[in-house]
């Protein structure tokens, strides 16, 4: 049995964004808890899929103490500014030297922090903890799959384990996984060997999904070099960090880190792993569709079969920096004169409440969405719609990635604009559930079309009633094509899309 000290400290930072996470972004609930300290911590996040909840469940079941330190996370964004990164950064390493004595430390993080002072804000912390503790107290970590990996960062840690799935359905397992690394540190094996490999393109975030190839095929292969013999070294963990993007900063982009019994059994195992990812290149260049195209592909191919042909609205996602407000892919809708086709969520409060008042079944005339500049060139629709259910937004989810959450979206209304209906929500969120939809009547797989304001996570609740998912570059500010960001600081020669040209060169 023995004593662990558990924290966490996550952000996924998007350079390009407009608003910046400060301490009380880190402080306040969102769609995960607030930020927690004490004993509290250790009991905040009991069956959710966060991989601290799945370290703490795994670690107490095999009988550890743990020391809870303090664990906070933000909504992705621009920078953290250097007074929360501070601020939290010292409470870790307050509370760390309050609950010494232990025997290891574990750190739930994301991997693609940046801050106002510093482009690896994870390597600094977990420097600063690897300060603290010296360098026989095992520290390990877990990252999303989104992690922009640095060499500081595994050079400080004993082992980085990251997701494997996108959508993010093993945040809990992960942590689980992290917990059997720190067994296996304790069962007494050697310390293992590390190897990691930089790659040498970006890959735009609607491609990382591992439901499609080429993803899924490459974490079916990672899964089966961990346990393999690699000459006379056994491999122990291996990760595939796909990366966050949209990130200006010289480590951004996909990572492979591997452990092994021996030097050669990791670089061999990252080499394999590695070869893999250059060789798919080619196939993580997804087609993007400008909206007229895709709402003509839609309703020529409308009654091809069941399930809706689903239209990914992913500039306008609401997980990656968008407002869930744009009306491009809505207007190509209306105008082309979609069939059974809905769009789910358009963020509108103002429309919602006015709607709202008028009750159901009234015709309202709206000024509907494109009200937050997140598309400067849109201006609202203005028509007459018809309300046709006027609902609270409070709901169960049930699908695997919202799995169980309450969903809160305040005043909700579902209209109709001829065979195009839209569900207008009072507050922001990622459509990745069909609750989402239904809880206003709507039914999203008897639908024709189905517009989602979501680049991946849809995918995990709407995937397999699909017929066809096509991703669609309609104006918003989660640029797709990352050829257009203005990027300044990438490492030379990375391409910034498959197949693309070379950065700087
Ligand atoms: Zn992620």
């Amino acid at each position: 049995m023995m004593r662990i000290a558990v924290g966490g400290f996550q952000h996924e930072t998007n350079t390009f964004a407009p608003s910046k996470a400060d301490y009380a972004a880190f402080a306040q609930a969102d769609s995960w808890p607030a930020l927690q300290s004490g004993a509290g911590l250790l009991t905040a996040f009991t069956g959710m899929n966060v991989p601290v909840a799945g370290f703490i469940d795994a670690a107490t079941k095999a009988g550890h103490t743990l020391m809870p330190l303090v664990w906070c996370s933000a909504t992705p964004s621009a920078h953290v500014t250097e007074d929360a990164f501070e601020r939290i950064a010292a409470m870790m390493l307050d509370a760390l030297e309050g609950s010494a004595p232990f025997d290891a430390v574990y750190l739930d993080l994301h991997g693609a922090m940046v801050t106002e002072h510093l482009d690896d804000g994870e390597g600094e912390l977990l420097a600063r903890v690897r300060a603290a503790i010296g360098p026989d107290v095992p520290l390990v970590a877990s990252l999303d799959l989104h992690a922009n990996v640095t060499p500081r960062m595994v050079a400080q840690a004993d082992a980085l384990i990251g997701y494997r799935t996108y959508p993010h359905v093993d945040m809990a397992e992960t942590g689980a996984r992290a917990a059997a690394h720190l067994d296996s540190i304790f069962a007494g094996l050697p310390r293992q060997a590390k190897a990691m490999r930089k790659l040498d393109y970006l890959i735009p975030l609607t491609a990382q999904c591992t439901l499609i190839e080429p993803a899924q095929h490459l974490y079916a292969h990672l899964a089966k070099l961990e346990g393999q013999m690699l000459g006379n070294g056994r491999v122990g963990s291996v990760s595939f960090t796909t990366g966050f993007p949209p990130v200006d900063i010289a480590d951004c982009g996909p990572t492979v880190i591997a452990y092994a019994d021996t030097e050669a059994a990791a670089e061999a195992a990252a080499d394999a792993l590695a070869a893999e990812i250059a060789a798919a290149e080619p196939r993580f260049r997804e087609k993007l569709w400008s909206a007229r195209e895709a709402v003509a592909y839609a309703i020529a191919n409308a009654d091809g079969g069941h399930g809706p042909i689903v239209l990914a609205d992913t500039q306008d996602n609401p997980g990656a920096g968008g407002n869930g407000d744009t009306i491009g892919i809505l207007t190509e809708l209306i105008a082309q004169g979609a069939p059974r086709a809905a769009l789910g969520v358009l963020y509108d409060p103002e429309s919602a409440g006015t709607a709202a008042q008028a009750g159901e079944g009234a015709q309202v005339r709206l000024a509907l969405g494109a009200k937050t500049g997140g598309a400067p060139d849109e201006k609202p629709i203005e028509a007459e719609f018809e309300v046709v259910r006027v609902t609270d937004g409070e709901f169960l989810a049930t699908g695997p990635f919202y799995g169980g959450s309450r969903m809160s979206l305040g005043v909700t209304v579902r209209l109709r604009i001829r065979g195009v209906e839209v569900v207008v929500a009072s507050r922001k969120a990622q459509c990745a559930d069909r609750e989402m939809l239904r809880h206003t009547g709507i039914e999203p797989a008897n639908l024709a079309i189905l517009a989602v304001k979501s680049s991946v996570h849809f995918r995990a609740d709407f995937g397999p009633m699909a017929r066809e998912v096509l991703v669609v570059e309609s104006p918003g500010p989660n640029i797709a094509d990352l050829s257009k960001l203005p990027y300044k600081r990438l490492r030379k020669g990375i391409r910034v899309m498959p197949m693309g040209e070379g950065f700087g060169g």
